[in-house]
């Protein structure tokens, strides 16, 4: 039985998703526990994942940008890179934010163990720390929370010059040419940093485009932008084998775009997806099913097969982002505070953080096109927004798409800096409904980016009224 639990609630994994379920789970007057390998709080995003990479990118965004000036009629010498304070900046930003979780813990008495957890029957939990000393702690009500890692390519050699997220985040030095496996989000992400730094890149996706999932206009916009750090982008194409030499890295490609001789690279980073940690904590004797491919089914309350055992954040599968799984921890610590808590979004937004910003959410143009969803859309392009103008920055557009009947928004993209903030009123619509009128009607501050959300649904309303 549960009834001399230690703990009410039992949390695995301190990523954005556990925190934020531990965190609820106590405001909501429970005693908990939150067990996490590693030394910090944070897991993935902010220790090795969302916000190293974004200090670093910031960096990046204002080197370039400083740069770009030249054409403003101000110009700088060559950069001086030190690459020790870059890295002791991107630390700092990442120390603060887990010290400030340690002590949101501290103040809300949840009790943090460190250790490798595995379950072993569905009340108990072991820990085993670094030193090898085993505890057992007994719980009514757990929530898993243990994540994700990238998904390691077998013919890949193990050497310090092939490296995935984690270690192109620790820059141990700028090499002259790169290699991204994967065109997604995390490996272009990454390249633009390393370019920006002074790497050449060369990038090979097995599919036919870049960023899959987001919609093809965008994607055309960043290419445009970022063609000038590629040697070559090679789509519909893979690396098949690769060979750790004195010189380098030698990667061998195959398909369409396939180079026909070995290619040499300084670093290797290989970002073709994340894998779910579910068969690594013991799952199974607790009871709880975890699929071939390692996820955990879950409901809309995050319980998995097992009623007092619940599943939240990359564990449960995709879209693998923190905002998802911060919501989803909400939803099952008050679940198991009695609440009638359900996970009931509409839409999860994605962003790539790169330069330009890409932003998504919602239905795409590709999907309505595909799945014959008759759609109004609203363009905008910022050649025609006066802050994009005077920002030196108008390649972006802002696109909203409203079902032809209701008029009611079903998607926006958006593409051009700050195009992740930018997207969130688009999130907000969709959530309450709104239909073009409503955002059209809406007062933007003038001259924003924003505006230009405003006028893409007036566009769709066939109203627009050309503001500069
Ligand atoms: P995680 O953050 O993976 O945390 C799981 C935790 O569980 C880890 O700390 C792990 O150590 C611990 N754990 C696992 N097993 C055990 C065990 N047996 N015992 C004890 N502890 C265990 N998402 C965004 O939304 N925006 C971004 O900008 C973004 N950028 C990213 C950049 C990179 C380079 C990467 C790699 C990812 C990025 N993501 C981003 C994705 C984001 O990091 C994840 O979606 C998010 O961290 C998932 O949260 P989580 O709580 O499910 O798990």
């Amino acid at each position: 039985g549960s009834a001399d639990a230690q703990y009410d609630v039992l949390v695995l994994g301190a990523g954005p998703g556990g925190y934020s379920a531990a965190f609820r789970a106590a405001d909501l007057g429970l005693k908990v526990v939150l067990v996490e390998r590693y030394a910090t709080l944070g897991g993935v995003c902010l220790n090795v994942g969302c916000i190293p990479s974004k200090a670093l990118l910031h960096t990046a965004a204002v080197l370039e940008e400083a740069q770009s000036l030249a054409s403003h009629g101000i110009s700088f010498g060559e950069p001086r890179i030190d690459l020790d304070a870059v890295r002791a900046y991107k630390d700092g930003v990442v120390a603060k934010l887990t010290g400030g979780l340690a002590g949101m813990a501290r103040a809300r008495k949840v009790t943090v163990v460190t250790g490798i957890g595995q379950f072993v029957d569905p009340h108990h939990l072991s820990v085993q720390d670094a030193q090898g000393k085993k505890q057992t702690i007994k719980f009514a009500s757990a929530i898993i929370a243990a994540g994700s890692q990238s998904v390691k390519l077998p013919f890949l050699p193990d050497d310090s010059r092939v490296v995935d997220s984690t270690g192109a985040l620790l820059l141990s030095s700028i090499p002259k040419k790169m290699l991204i496996v994967g065109g997604g989000i995390i490996g272009l992400e990454m390249g633009t940093v390393y370019s920006a730094l002074g790497s050449r890149l060369d990038v090979v996706e097995m599919q036919s485009g870049l960023m899959q999932g987001a919609d093809r206009d965008l994607v055309k916009v960043w290419e445009k932008m970022n063609a000038k750090r590629f040697d070559h982008v090679m789509l519909d194409t893979k690396t098949v084998g690769a060979d750790a030499r004195g010189d380098g890295i030698w990667v061998t490609f195959e398909g369409k775009n396939a180079p026909k001789e070995a290619q040499r690279y300084d670093l290797v980073l290989q970002a073709v997806g994340r894998v779910p940690n579910g068969s690594k904590i013991g799952a199974d004797k607790a009871g709880v099913a975890v699929g071939e491919r390692g996820f955990i089914q879950v409901d809309k309350q995050m319980r998995t097969n097992v009623p007092h055992i619940y599943a939240i954040g990359d564990i449960i599968g995709q879209p693998m982002l923190a905002h998802k799984a911060v919501h989803e921890g909400h939803v099952a610590a008050e679940v198991i505070a009695g609440q009638k808590s359900f996970f009931d979004a509409r839409v999860i937004p994605s962003v790539a953080y790169t330069d330009p910003e890409v932003a998504w959410v919602g239905l795409t143009e590709d999907e309505a096109r595909k799945e014959g969803i008759a759609v109004e859309k609203g363009l905008f392009p910022w050649a025609a927004s006066g802050r994009a103008i005077a920002n030196g920055r108008d390649e972006g557009f802002t696109k909203l798409l409203f079902d032809a009947e209701s008029h009611r928004i079903l998607g926006g993209a958006i593409v051009g800096p700050h195009a992740g903030d930018l997207i969130s009123e688009v999130v907000l619509a969709i959530e309450m409904g709104a239909d073009a009128v409503d955002i059209g009607k809406t007062i933007h501050p003038h001259p924003t980016l924003g505006e230009s959300i405003g006028m893409a649904a007036e566009v769709a309303e066939g109203s627009c009224t050309d503001l500069p």
